[in-house]
């Protein structure tokens, strides 16, 4: 079966760097290595701007592009694909800030892969969607801001990586902004080890009194709103990416282990033609939102990416009974992705702040 990404095709060379540099280090990534060379050779391979033009470092290609590349990196290890996410994303927020000190300072270098960063975005998007009190707080000193707090998980970070991250203001309103590596009052915490993502490079992170200058502000509070809800569709149809590409694995282990054991796997639940189609329709849908781009309604986006998380738990559970013994084994990357999978649905926005967020819509076109 093909699908919109396939590995390793001819003359595809992120394909090739996932088959070469990837695919042997997934079980280290698994046990917590962070694949610090892979990410700066895809990004040199213009894998974090597909979506961005050549003079941001990137490939001038569009968002389904970028879409497809994370899938292509999941399909092979779903944590890899979450730091292609993390990477994509910064350079998208730079891509889209009005701020051109900001883009000067890390666009190119983060779109190439050259400056690694991380979103901590997440604490801040469940703010505004009224499910937790926000983390960062400050106030305006002189031409920037002095921000304190701490966020719990943030991804793809390292002692050299950027951070972007949002803030409340004493004065009222917020602001997105860089912390670029070694900033003064910037603190990284080791977590405690998680059920996968183990080589993610998630820390905890601490601000205190971090003086935040106007070239590292992405978004003052002036355009806040109108900054988020310009970034947030690229934020989630890339996330469908990570999906996607469990999916397809999920499908090749199906495909395989069907051929030994057709005959009593066919008494199983979302069969390899169900799932097939059912991925076939996200991909289509999702890359019909991408090329809409700012006119694509929020809502189907959000269904969009909430049916992404339910169709990869549905189907690395269906590779993983497929499978039987032989995917429960810890060398298995049937039961990696079954934690992969249950990450992309908790990874915010996750599918029960996706539900909230669907069901306010819904009930605000019924009104
Ligand atoms: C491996 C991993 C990587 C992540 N990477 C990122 C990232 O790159 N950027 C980012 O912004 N977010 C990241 N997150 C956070 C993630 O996006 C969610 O916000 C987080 O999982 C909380 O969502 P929730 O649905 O559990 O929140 P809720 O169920 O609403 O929980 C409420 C809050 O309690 C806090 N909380 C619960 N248990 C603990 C605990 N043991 N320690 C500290 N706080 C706790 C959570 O932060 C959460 O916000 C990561 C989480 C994990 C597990």
């Amino acid at each position: 079966m093909t699908y919109a990404t396939s590995p390793a095709a001819e003359g595809d060379s992120i394909g090739q760097l996932i088959h070469d540099a990837l695919a042997p280090q997934v079980e280290a990534i698994d046990q917590g290595r962070y694949p610090g060379d892979f990410m700066r050779a895809l990004g040199g391979l213009g894998g974090f701007g597909a979506a961005l033009p050549t003079e941001a470092g990137g490939l001038g290609r569009d968002l389904p592009a970028q879409i497809d590349i994370i899938a292509q990196v999941a399909r092979t290890c779903g944590s890899t694909a979450f730091l292609a996410w993390c990477q994509a994303t910064c350079a998208w927020y730079l891509h889209r800030s009005d701020n051109p000190a900001v883009k000067d300072r890390y666009l190119n270098a983060v779109t190439s892969g050259r400056l690694l960063a991380g979103t901590g975005m997440s604490n801040a998007v469940k703010h505004l969607a009224g499910i937790e009190r926000i983390n960062l707080r400050g106030h305006r000193e002189g031409d920037g801001y002095r921000i304190s707090g701490a966020l719990p998980w943030v991804s793809n970070l390292g002692p050299d990586h950027l951070l972007i991250v949002a803030a409340a203001l004493d004065e009222g309103g917020y602001v997105m902004f860089a912390v670029p590596p070694g900033a003064d009052g910037l603190t990284l915490r080791a977590c405690p080890t998680f059920a996968g993502l183990e080589g993610s490079g998630t820390y905890g992170v601490r601000l205190k009194d971090v003086f935040v200058p106007a070239q590292d502000v992405l978004s003052g509070p002036e355009r806040f709103d109108a900054y988020v809800q310009g970034f947030k569709p690229g934020f989630l149809l890339m996330q469908i990416g990570m999906g996607a590409g469990l999916v397809q694995a999920s499908l090749d282990t199906i495909h395989a282990t069907n051929q030994r054991l057709q005959h009593v796997n066919c008494y199983l639940d979302d069969q390899e033609g169900d799932l097939g189609q059912d991925l076939q329709q996200l991909l289509d849908q999702t890359h019909a939102l991408a090329r809409q781009g700012q006119d694509a309604p929020l809502l189907n986006i959000l269904r969009a990416r909430a049916l992404g998380s339910e169709l990869s738990l549905r189907a690395t559970q269906s590779a993983a009974l497929h499978a039987g013994a032989a995917g429960y084994l810890m060398s298995s990357p049937t039961q990696r992705r079954l934690r992969e999978a249950l990450f992309v649905a908790i990874v915010t926005p996750a599918l029960k702040h996706l539900r909230k967020e669907i069901h306010t819509l819904e009930q605000r076109q019924a009104a």
